[in-house]
């Protein structure tokens, strides 16, 4: 980080911090939020982590979880309370988005709010309106950066297993598992000093992973043996799932994550794409294989961003035309997806 002293300085006293996520958080979202409420806690500060909407269940036994205020479109209650803490907060941490009209509700709070901002992300392309920023895309995950910092305050005696355990999970699933062309030298230093700190890889790989509903497992199946299409011109897989299907595998929010990879799993596919009818609009999620930036694709055709292979986006209108959409930009890319 730029200015590390003068940021140092600011933690000297005890202050009102507020950590917000993007929309829908993942693992590496709420893992590097808690482990970082869970380090300032230890330094004396005032920590409330919000969401700006719920999150999967198989991120519940994340240590601090209890204590999130999660936005929910069913209750303005949390939304409330979200606001008044950033309102209130003298430091606003912003973690793992680089736009802030990922935080939708909490967007306008956001911007208005007096506190010092300090964003900690790894997606391309980010948004300036900190006044601190501890970004690259060299890192694979949010949780890897928190780590970084935690050590250029020399701090990382303060890291305990349940700080350890929160980081961890973010670095292990932004790799997909240590898979992922992300996975470097550097996230194995860091994930060795994590379970030096404590964390326990089988028992976050099993809490994460193996924590399915049977539900979830059978939406899996019901996607993979019905709903996924291939393109082999195009090197190109997809999968379409509608509201009523989602709701007929009693899907909670979390069961679509993870099914866009097994598009990529398919030898000579080099892009896959996920659509899913969300209440308000249509959710694409992107993944690709080499030099084919889907940050590229969602940034200038759907609203969205992320990072050169996992990126996401959306679109106002019917699942159908939704699809039309992307089906309909194939041939401007054919060639990138040959090469
Ligand atoms: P996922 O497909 O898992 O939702 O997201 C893949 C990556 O793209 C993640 O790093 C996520 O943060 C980012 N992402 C997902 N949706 C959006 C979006 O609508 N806008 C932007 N800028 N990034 C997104
Ligand atoms: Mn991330």
């Amino acid at each position: 980080m730029e200015n590390i002293q003068a940021f140092k300085r600011l933690l000297d006293v005890p202050r009102k911090v507020v950590v917000v996520t993007h929309f829908k958080p993942d693992a590496d979202a709420l893992g590097s939020s808690l482990g970082l409420a869970g380090f300032l806690k230890k330094k004396s500060h005032s920590v409330q982590v919000v969401t700006p909407s719920d999150y999967p269940s198989f991120l519940a036994w994340m240590p601090g979880n209890d204590e999130v205020i999660a936005v929910s479109k069913d209750n303005p209650s949390p939304g409330l309370r979200a606001k008044a803490a950033i309102a209130e907060a003298d430091m606003l941490f912003c973690l793992d988005f680089s736009a802030l009209k990922r935080t939708e509700d909490l967007q306008d709070a956001i911007r208005q709010s007096k506190a010092v901002k300090v964003l900690i992300d790894h997606h391309l392309e980010p948004e300036k309106f900190a006044d601190f920023e501890q970004w690259t895309t060299a890192s694979a995950s949010t949780a890897g950066l928190i780590f970084n910092l935690i050590e250029e305050l020399g701090e990382e005696d303060l890291i305990d297993a349940d700080v350890a355990n929160c980081l961890y999970a973010g670095l292990m699933t932004d790799t997909g598992g240590f898979r992922h062309s992300n996975t470097t030298r550097s996230e194995f230093m860091i994930a060795s000093a994590l379970v030096g700190r404590g964390a326990n890889p089988s028992l976050v790989a099993k809490l994460i992973y193996d924590n399915n509903t049977l539900e979830r497992l059978r939406l899996t199946g019901f996607v993979l043996a019905e709903k996924l299409k291939v393109l082999p011109e195009y090197r190109t897989a997809y999968m379409v799932l509608s509201a009523e299907e989602l709701k007929r595998f009693g899907s909670q929010t979390g069961d679509t994550e993870g099914l866009v990879n097994y598009g990529l799993s398919i030898s000579n596919i080099r892009l896959s794409v996920l659509l899913h009818e969300r209440k308000s609009e249509i959710k694409y999620s992107f993944r690709s294989l080499g030099d084919f930036s889907v940050n590229e694709l969602a940034r200038k055709h759907f609203e969205g961003g992320g990072h050169k292979n996992a990126a996401g986006g959306t679109f106002n209108g019917t699942l159908e035309e939704a699809l039309k959409k992307f089906l309909d930009l194939l041939p401007e890319y054919k060639s990138k997806l040959n090469s």
